[in-house]
């Protein structure tokens, strides 16, 4: 198991990381997700020992290993830039880790190791080619095998795959799925790509501004989102914020131009109003693109017409941004659907299906109300 407690990590006058706490247990595939400058690099640089925290401690397996130099904490780091040696073969990069003087293992063990490692990674053919004559996702996959070569305690990627293209992403994704299944291994990895994270992860940890807003595995954040912010960093494509408000008459309503009531029943509306507690106050409902009803013709109570500003597709699923007033929606359609820019479409936001954020600092007025319970 390994801790993090208390971590803050200050750069002159940027504070990097903040009272940072998190346990990544043995066998978790934990990902740091956070925007860039969100410190998700610092917090690995910790870990590993490259940096040293103002405040905070970094244990493992119990111990206090905060004063230990990175080489004896043993944990494997993959840095963005790969850091390979260009005039050296693949072999013998991969050999590299294997042949330093502390931990310098039998040429036998090294082959063997090696030759599982470029078998499980696809890069066997490449052995005998220099690494500056390698692709990038090609140089990224020894990268991977140096890394894996070696058996440290835990494995620190940074951002280990978003330097390429999609396909490789994809391919890459899936081989750091099996390998950490297949070895039974602990990763601790950071990236910016919300759909890598939410691919790979067991667990995620949401990074910004140097603090963890939310830690849980993927569908659980996805579904739990504890702010706007985090709702931000996991959606891809993103939640649509509409702003709403309580009308005097205790009724909840999308504040537009042309009032549309928002049916949530008594019960959840109390609970809103005791968060919301200044009447005609604007707050925000979010909504995930596949929960937003879509109907083309029928004037059906409840939906919003509105007009269609772009089509645009992710893989194989088919999504519409709406424009209304000032506001924009995204919403997933079916493949058999049809738009064009301006045409008319109708909308709405299934009530069960809606987050509520507060105003001030965005969070999910729901989980405050079970927070505080
Ligand atoms: P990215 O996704 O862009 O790599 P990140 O989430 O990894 O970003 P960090 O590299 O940890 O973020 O940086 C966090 C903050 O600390 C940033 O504002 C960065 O500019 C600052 N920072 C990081 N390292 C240093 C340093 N050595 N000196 C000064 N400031 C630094």
């Amino acid at each position: 198991m390994l801790e993090l407690k208390g971590i803050t990590k200050i750069f002159g006058d940027i504070i990097a990381i903040q009272d940072l706490n998190l346990t990544i247990q043995d066998g978790e595939f934990f990902i740091l997700l956070g925007p860039t400058g969100a410190g998700k690099t610092t917090t690995l640089r910790v870990t590993v020992g490259l940096e040293k925290p103002e405040n905070g401690k970094v244990y493992f397996q119990g111990e206090d290993i905060s004063n230990l130099p990175p080489a004896v904490r043993n944990f494997a780091f993959m840095f963005e830039s790969h850091n390979l040696y260009p005039v050296l073969n693949v072999y013998d990069n991969l050999a590299f880790p294997l042949r330093s003087p502390m931990n310098r293992l039998p040429e036998k063990e090294i082959q063997e190791r090696i030759n599982k490692v470029a078998h499980d990674l696809h890069i066997t053919h490449l052995l005998k080619r220099k690494v500056s004559a390698l692709s990038g996702g090609e140089q990224q996959r020894v990268a991977l095998g140096r890394t894996l070569v070696r058996k440290p305690n835990i494995y620190i990627l940074d951002e280990p795959i978003s330097s390429l293209d999609y396909k490789l992403r994809e391919e890459l994704q899936t081989e750091f799925k099996r390998i950490h299944e297949e070895y039974g291994i602990t990763i601790f990895s950071a990236t910016h790509d919300n759909i890598s994270a939410m691919a790979m992860a067991t667990r995620i940890g949401i990074i910004h501004e140097g603090k963890i807003l939310q830690i849980g595995d993927p569908r659980e954040i996805y579904t739990n989102p504890l702010s706007m912010t985090v709702a931000n960093i996991i959606g891809a494509p993103s939640m649509s914020f509409l702003p709403c408000r309580i009308k005097k008459e205790n009724q909840l309503v999308l504040n537009f131009p042309e009032e549309t009531p928002l049916s949530v029943g008594l019960e959840r509306l109390k609970k809103i109003k005791s968060v919301i507690k200044n009447e005609e106050e604007i707050f925000y409902a979010g909504v995930w693109p596949e929960d937003i009803q879509i109907e083309k013709e029928i004037e059906t109570t409840g939906f919003i017409g509105a007009e269609v500003d772009t089509v645009e597709y992710h893989g194989a699923e088919k999504f519409v941004n709406i424009s209304y007033h000032d506001i924009h929606v995204k919403a997933l359609i079916s493949p058999g659907m049809s738009y064009r820019h301006k045409d008319r479409i109708l909308f709405s936001l299934p009530s069960e299906k809606i987050y509520f954020f507060e105003p001030k600092q965005g969070k999910n007025i729901d989980k405050l109300l079970t927070q505080e319970a």
